[in-house]
Parts: C-alpha cells; sequence; structure tokens
C-alpha cells in the first residue's frame, strides 16, 4: 500500500484552530480586543451588528501595521509577541498563539485597515475564507480597523449553531466587560446596531466598575489590596448588600487577564461564608500580579485558564484578605478566623 498521509493545506489547519478558538462572534471580539490592547491602543471602539453575526469591527488607535507585517498577520503561528520557547514563560501580551487572525479569516470575511504613525499611506486588505482577495495602499488613521463580517458563511453547521440574538449579544458584552475592566485606562465604545451601548472614559478601577454596572455605587465597593511575595492582588469586592442571586459578576484577572478558575473563585466567595446567604453570590473584580514565569497560560486554546505553580498559597491569600477586608468593615462575629 502506498503512504497515505498528507499535510493539510493552510486553509483547513486554520479552519480547524478556529474550531476551537472561535466558537461565536463573541470569541472573535475578544480576540480582536486582545490585539488591540497590545497594540497599545489608548482608545477602542466596537461595532457589533445582528448580535455579531452580520459583523463584528475593532477600531483602535494602537501602533499599526506595514504592509507586510498586515499581510504576515493572517498568517498561521504569525505572531511579533514571542519568538522563542522561554518567551512562553514570561508573556507581558495578552496573545502569544499567533492563530486568531489566520483563524477568525479562515470562517470569515475579514477586512484590515491599519497604518503606522511613521507611514504617510496606511494598508487594505481583505480576507475571505483564507483567501486574499485584495492588498492596496489606503489613506486611513494610524491604528488598526478589523472588520469581521459574516462569520461562519462557510460553515454551515457552526453557522446554524449559534444562539439568538439576545444570547450571542450577551457573549459579546461580557467579553467587552472583561477588557473593559482589564483596561480601566483606556477609553472604550461599543455600539450594536447602532446603539451606543457604552461610552467608557479612561478612569481609575472603581470609576470604570461603576461606569459598566448601572446599579454599582463607590460606597458599595470595599477596597481589596495586598501584597505578598506571591503575588499582588488589587481590586473591589462587593459589599454584602449587593450580593445577589445569580452568578456573572465575579472577575478575577491574572496580570490583566480575565480567567475562569473555580478554585480561585470559591477561595473568594468562601471569604463571604456566614457573612452573605448561601445562594447569593458577591460581587468582585480582582487583579492579582503574579512574575509570569509562576504561571501557565498556554494550557487552553482561548487563554482564559492559567496554571499556577502555587495555587494553594494564592487560594489562602485571596481568602484571608476577603476575610480582613470583610472583617474591617462589618460586625462578623460569626465569622471562623482558624483557617486565615
Ligand atoms: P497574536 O496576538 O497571538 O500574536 P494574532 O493572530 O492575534 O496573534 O495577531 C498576529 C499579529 O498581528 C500580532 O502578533 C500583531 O503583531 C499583529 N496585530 C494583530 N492585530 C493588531 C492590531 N490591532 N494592531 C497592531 N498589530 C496587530
Ligand atoms: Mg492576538
Amino acid at each position: 500500500m502506498p503512504d497515505y498521509i498528507q499535510l493539510l493545506p493552510d486553509a483547513i489547519a486554520n479552519q480547524i484552530a478556529a474550531g476551537e478558538v472561535v466558537q461565536r462572534p463573541a470569541s472573535a471580539l475578544k480576540e480582536l480586543l486582545e490585539n488591540a490592547v497590545d497594540a497599545g491602543a489608548t482608545q477602542i471602539q466596537v461595532v457589533v451588528k445582528d448580535a455579531g453575526k452580520q459583523l463584528i469591527q475593532v477600531i483602535d488607535n494602537g501602533k499599526g501595521m506595514s504592509p507586510t507585517d498586515a499581510r504576515m498577520s493572517f498568517e498561521r503561528h504569525a505572531t511579533s509577541k514571542i519568538s522563542k520557547a522561554e518567551d512562553l514563560f514570561a508573556i507581558h501580551t495578552m496573545g502569544f498563539r499567533g492563530e486568531a487572525l489566520a483563524s477568525i479569516a479562515s470562517v470569515a470575511k475579514v477586512e484590515l485597515k491599519t497604518k503606522r504613525d511613521e507611514d504617510a499611506v496606511g494598508t487594505f486588505i481583505v480576507i475571505e475564507g483564507s483567501n486574499t482577495i485584495t492588498q492596496e495602499a489606503t489613506a486611513c488613521p494610524t491604528g488598526t480597523s478589523i472588520t469581521v463580517k459574516n462569520l461562519f458563511f462557510n460553515i454551515p453547521a457552526r453557522r446554524n449553531f449559534l444562539k439568538s440574538n439576545p444570547v450571542e449579544l450577551r457573549h459579546i458584552i461580557d467579553e467587552f466587560t472583561r477588557a473593559a475592566l482589564a483596561n480601566p485606562n483606556i477609553g472604550f465604545e461599543l455600539f450594536h446596531n447602532d446603539d451606543l451601548l457604552h461610552h467608557l472614559k479612561p478612569a481609575d478601577f472603581a470609576f470604570r466598575i461603576c461606569d459598566l454596572f448601572d446599579d454599582k455605587k463607590p460606597e458599595n465597593l470595599l477596597l481589596f489590596e495586598e501584597q505578598t511575595t506571591i503575588i499582588n492582588a488589587s481590586g473591589f469586592i462587593g459589599k454584602p448588600q449587593i450580593a445577589k442571586k445569580t452568578r456573572g459578576e465575579q472577575f478575577i484577572f491574572v496580570n490583566n487577564r480575565f480567567i475562569k478558575d473555580a478554585y480561585l473563585n470559591h477561595a473568594i466567595v468562601s471569604g463571604f461564608e456566614n457573612i452573605i446567604a448561601k445562594d447569593q453570590y458577591p460581587f468582585y473584580c480582582i487583579n492579582i500580579e503574579i512574575d509570569p514565569s509562576k504561571i501557565d497560560v498556554n494550557i487552553h486554546p482561548t487563554k482564559t485558564e492559567v496554571k499556577f505553580e502555587d495555587e494553594r498559597n494564592i487560594y489562602q491569600i485571596l481568602r484571608a484578605v476577603t476575610r480582613k477586608v470583610l472583617g474591617e468593615n462589618f460586625e462578623t462575629p460569626t465569622l471562623d478566623n482558624s483557617h486565615d
């Protein structure tokens, strides 16, 4: 029998990667927002139509790309953020896998306009299902605008699998909220079908929280701050009276990256033990700063999970600080401090 293993063409390899990285419009938005943040933008505008099914556009005033980099950015495993294996443990950027743009462009029609400050003209590229349709010079401001149209137009099974517009829009707003919380110093705008849903000016962390959540007031937030040899934690926890019966307003960031971590979430929630009812969820928004060599961010394609070298100690710290902050502010006679 002849040999029968073959290398897959790039377009198919990209679609396979897209299967993991781009599950829905909100996942594409997440990647585009990360790129804008990594590009040093101070203003990021998001325009979404039809809950992202028709259009997702992210416009930033970051550093932009040269014509060659603009073309390269859509290649698989093409990144400006790491260049050697050791860099994976010294990550200071949101991206590093170099697959987001290639993946998105394999399952959508993507238009890119980008210009560096030092260049007189910018670059306009159109890619449709991994095929480059246009690359030409264009007049545009410094920064980058990426438009993703008709996501999954070439994968009907995926497109049909998308949920209703209200559900997909909820995911979009969640990703926008996470990025806005992680970067209070950046101005953000979110438009949906021409409605301005959020207009956030650069602000401090507390102001950004109150700006994003209509029901949050500074007087309902307690400062959460601790510096240790393992981590520096900073942020806010909501007073017990603003705890809710539904989940969804619990945010943990690691080096400004939103992460999902049931174990560390439990650390904070358990700090509220005996202070809020068991069926209530406290509000919190906490950033953990940690030496990047002590974590592995490369354990999940969407980079929303992180492996910690010292997870148990971090758990203890988060729980203890939560209890301390609550203890300073509330009468907590039944609080069990034996584990602190
Ligand atoms: P990664 O972010 O993991 O490097 P991406 O596929 O998301 O991979 O992007 C590839 C490269 O394209 C980035 O490394 C970056 O150099 C460039 N790039 C993408 N988006 C932008 C942007 N908004 N502004 C400037 N450069 C960008
Ligand atoms: Mg990226």
